[in-house]
């Protein structure tokens, strides 16, 4: 091959390359044309937000926990410590790291979108939600406004297909269901060959945690006024997440969180 077609070659290839990290496959397999045609295109506009808030995680992550800030720090123990217990260390933030990078290969890979006018899980201002194999988009969805709250909830859905985990307690301030998990989780997790299904069972842990993950990529990419903006959905003792899903909770909603991340 002459030295002018290898060039030419890899051009081709850097440009592909580039078009694959730039347009993140988010499509529609065999869908109406409601979903082809509004709800696919919507679902893809907002990937690009979700990626660089997830980018932005990992830039941080990448400094370990010794080269983080202390406002970092304090955000990452905030969400992955709830219940204080110290356990925080360099390998936990590695696996967090490697978690992260295993959600940011999610977000290449085509995904089925499926709209869902009626369903029950498309309670109060539910975005999304998924089985794993598809991503369901709530009628909700086409009339939120914030792409923030839009690609924060994108995260969280990402995190249950890349890492194939469940729900725990959403991330809210005042939840005192979320203040009492753990990095670990129970240590029947930590088991081996059953530990995983264990973890699943018991969901007492924040290293599987899709709310985890979505929330500590939104606050270290400095959405701290969006963040504050979710808290108030509360309705009643019925609290309503970050993903706009219901979720019961014995704490009412009221306060912001007092923590915030400098830039
Ligand atoms: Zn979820």
């Amino acid at each position: 091959m002459s030295h002018g077609k290898v060039k030419y070659l890899t051009v081709i290839l850097f440009v592909g390359m580039f078009i694959k990290l730039i347009v993140p496959v988010v499509s529609a397999r065999k869908s109406g044309q409601f979903e082809e045609t509004v709800v696919d295109p919507q679902v893809r506009a907002i990937t690009p937000l979700s990626i660089l808030m997830v980018d932005e995680a990992m830039t941080v992550l990448s400094k370990g926990w010794s080269g983080m800030s202390p406002a970092e720090q304090e955000a990452f123990l905030t969400i992955y410590d709830p219940a204080n217990t110290g356990e925080i260390d360099e390998q936990f933030v590695r696996i967090v790291l490697n978690n992260f990078q295993r959600i940011r290969r999610a977000f290449e890979n085509d995904i089925e979108v499926k709209y869902e006018p009626v369903n029950d899980r498309c309670e109060g201002k539910r975005l999304y939600y998924t089985d794993i194999i598809s991503l369901h988009i709530c009628p909700y969805f086409l009339s939120e406004t914030n792409d923030t709250r839009k690609a924060r909830s994108l995260i969280h859905e990402f995190t249950h297909i890349a890492l194939l985990v469940k729900d725990r307690p959403y991330y809210r301030p005042t939840s005192k269901f979320y203040a009492e998990l753990t990095p670990r989780g129970s240590w029947t997790s930590q088991l081996p060959i059953v530990g995983p299904v264990i973890r699943e069972i018991v969901a007492s842990d924040t290293l599987y945690h899709p709310d985890a993950y979505a929330h500590f990529a939104l606050v270290v990419s400095g959405q701290a006024s969006a963040r504050e903006m979710f808290l108030n959905y509360g309705i009643g003792d019925m609290n309503d997440s970050y993903d706009g899903h219901l979720q019961e909770d014995g704490a009412t909603m009221q306060a912001i969180d007092s923590w915030s991340v400098a830039p």
